[in-house]
């Protein structure tokens, strides 16, 4: 077994391989950019090794001189992580060369696997269902659109090198096709400098499923089942989870000897992972093999009780697998939520920025569940524009799927982010709507149930009446310290009114201390709110409201609260009757509408400037590019709509929160 492993990544994944180092009695090295001299990984680390300026490219991509750093510090093998360097056949080859180990599948694995096109080849050859479409590149448009005539629409047009949801576009006729085949190809060679193309039938409506595989280098190939990836924004998963609720044990088997003939096929002899699109019916078609660690293993770990890192450090070193395929079984359900920097009321654009407050759900066993966080921040750190904005991937599990989504839900109340915009209303959204708990998924699942956008849910009557209560033990408090009172002394006491969204409820408040009864008086029912923990400056409110434990997110509005109970958000207000009335008479203040507005996120320069007064724009569209921090970063419109105005040229500089182009 190593003694010393390097780990070439940074943030979340740096620190989960620590983490398995440390549990094994390996010592570690971390490689870190200019960005990440004070991270987590780096703090984690037994040593650290600075490689270069903050862009990837002169850092966390530079396999030289992550090399030296290996031979420097004596670490005798290198775990790539994903992303960066992860699926470079080149780089295992040059660890092999310079005789230190790359853990990851070989060279020649990642080569046949690597690209989408090669990938899907080895696929037809090792006699797996491959989505239909040329196996092939495409030479330009016009050969583009006698392909797709021959699958018949829709199609996609994919970038072979593509990944992480880059480099995929569907065309619905032959105009289409046309205009997105230079698109793909200026994108690719952008992202992933590799220009090719293919094309294939585009499945309406499917699910992601995909199988874990895990070799040796002794010849032997299992499958550690599947995981569900359906639920994605912009082709990229954000809630995934394991077991998939739409396979059956006979799918099951089937989908999982197909990835091990496949991955047996290159000899492979790591932990990878094979992707299918798979139709409502259970047809299931190969996408694509991605030879590394995925981001979302920690939901397989978490129904096989395999840790897939120290699985993968164990063949690295030569170890046979310590079990065989008859020996792995799945137990419970798990789910897994990415937290990311990003805007979910915007489109989800990343929100940057520094994390003034960040603290995550205690991890480890919660009523008969459990509750795991893979993060590489802390509380002060910066989200920055150079990496992906992934704050943490938040996993439950229970024994049932019910019970890992009621965790999920649960556990997502406890996210205490400030300074970013995050998605976790977002994510509490889907675990609260009727057709996830049902299991019901697809990839288009985001389109389908916020055609609009994500708006936030409307409060359900349980929530009006949590928020009522949040409400008035939060001015109670207030009051009784603006008094000079003890907490404990001060009894609430008469009549209030409360308004809360549209909603405005007479009420009267008696009990104190951690304990409030509201009694709406004109339905003449008693809501409890007991065992608060609650003070003034803190973001979370926790309680039980008639029994059940639920924690809220409040904030001080222009006038009185602004309360959060998962995707519902509202304003609350207490007044007393008399000024109730007064208040009933003022004219109501109609919040800003920005829908309509493409907003700058960030701080920056305009490069360029794609749209002009008058154009009539899809959403997805790029409106306009802006560079800031030396990486270009494209606008996109939100919604279809007729650009009425624009508010910047290319080479101004802009703020964020400049309106950059207006909507008609
Ligand atoms: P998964 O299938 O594990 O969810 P993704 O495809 O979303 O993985 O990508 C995982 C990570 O690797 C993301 O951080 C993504 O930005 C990055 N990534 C994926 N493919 C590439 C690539 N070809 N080049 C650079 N980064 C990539
Ligand atoms: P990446 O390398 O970016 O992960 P994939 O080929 O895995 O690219 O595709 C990403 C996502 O795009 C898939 O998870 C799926 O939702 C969607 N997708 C890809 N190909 C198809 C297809 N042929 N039909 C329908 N959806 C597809
Ligand atoms: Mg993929």
């Amino acid at each position: 077994m190593f003694s010393k492993i390097l780990i070439a990544n940074r943030g979340e994944i740096a620190v989960r391989i620590t983490k398995t180092c440390r549990r094994m009695g390996i010592l570690t090295v971390a490689v870190y950019s200019d960005a990440d001299a004070d991270s987590l990984a780096v703090e984690m680390a037994d040593e650290a090794v600075f490689i270069g300026p903050s862009p990837a490219s002169q850092s966390y991509l530079r396999g030289e001189a992550i090399l030296e750093a290996a031979k420097a510090t004596g670490a005798q093998a290198i775990h790539p992580g994903f992303g960066f360097l992860s699926e470079s056949a080149e780089f295992a080859r040059a660890c092999a060369g310079a005789g230190v180990v790359f853990i990851g599948p070989n060279p020649e694995a990642i080569e046949a696997m690597g690209d989408k096109i090669a990938s899907k080849r080895s696929a037809v050859a090792a006699g797996v269902r491959v989505v239909p479409g040329q196996v092939g590149e495409i030479a330009d448009a016009a050969h583009a659109v006698k392909i797709a005539e021959q699958i018949g629409y829709p199609v996609m047009i994919k970038a072979s090198a593509g990944g992480g949801g880059k480099g995929i576009r569907v065309a619905r006729g032959g105009s289409e096709v046309e205009e997105a085949v230079p698109a793909v190809r200026a994108e690719a060679k952008g992202a992933f400098g590799d220009d090719r193309l293919f094309i294939e039938k585009f499945i309406e409506h499917p699910r992601h499923i995909e199988i874990q595989v895990l070799g040796d280098q002794h010849g032997h190939v299992l499958h550690l089942f599947e995981r569900e990836c359906s639920i994605q924004r912009r082709n990229q998963k954000v809630i995934e989870e394991a077991p998939s609720p739409l396979i059956d044990p006979v799918t099951r088997k089937a989908m999982g000897e197909q990835a091990v003939a496949l991955a047996r096929a290159v000899k492979y002899d790591s932990a990878g992972t094979v992707e299918f699109v798979v139709g409502q019916d259970k047809s299931f078609y190969f996408l694509e093999m991605n030879t590394r660690l995925q981001v979302e293993h920690p939901v397989t770990e978490l129904v096989t009780g395999l840790d897939l890192v120290e699985q993968m450090i164990r063949v690295a070193a030569g170890e046979p697998l310590g079990f065989n395929q008859g020996e792995v079984r799945i137990e419970g359900w798990a789910i897994e939520s990415r937290i990311y920097a990003e805007d979910p009321y915007r489109g989800f654009l990343p929100s940057i920025g520094r994390l003034v407050r960040y603290q995550a759900p205690a991890e480890g066993a919660r009523d008969g569940a459990l509750v795991r966080n893979d993060t590489g921040v802390r509380e002060g750190d910066e989200i920055t524009m150079f990496y992906d904005p992934m704050i943490a991937k938040l996993s439950t599990w229970a024994p049932e799927r019910a019970g890992a989504v009621r965790t999920m839900a649960r556990a997502l109340e406890d996210l205490d982010i400030q300074g970013v915009g995050h998605n976790a209303p977002f994510l509490s959204a889907v675990m609260d709507q009727a057709r996830f708990k049902a299991g019901e998924l697809s990839t288009s699942y985001i389109a389908d149930e916020f055609p609009n956008g994500f708006e936030g849910l409307a409060p359900t009557p349980w929530q009006i009446d949590l928020m009522t209560a949040v409400a008035a033990f939060m001015h109670r408090l207030l009051a009784a310290r603006a008094m000079g009172g003890r907490r404990s002394d001060v009894e609430a006491r008469g009549e209030w009114v409360v308004v809360v969204g549209d909603e405005t409820r007479r009420v009267r408040l008696t009990g104190s201390g951690e304990r409030l009864e509201v009694t709406l008086l004109a339905e003449d029912r008693v809501v409890a709110l007991e065992g608060v923990q609650w003070r003034p400056g803190l973001a979370l409110f926790r309680g039980r409201l008639d029994g059940e434990e639920f924690t809220a997110t409040v904030g001080f509005a222009v006038e009185g609260f602004r309360i959060r109970h998962r995707a519902a958000t509202t304003r609350a207000l207490i007044l007393t009757p008399a000024s109730a009335e007064l208040h009933h008479r003022l004219p109501p203040k109609a919040p800003p509408d920005t829908s309509r507005q493409v907003i700058c996120p960030m701080p920056g320069l305009v490069i360029s400037m794609d749209v002009g007064e008058g154009d009539e724009i899809r959403a997805g569209q790029v409106v306009c590019v802006i560079e800031a921090m030396k990486m270009q970063n494209i606008i996109r419109a939100e919604r279809d709509g007729v650009v009425k105005k624009i508010g910047a040229a290319a080479g101004d500089s802009v703020s964020a929160d400049d309106v950059l182009a207006e909507l008609a």
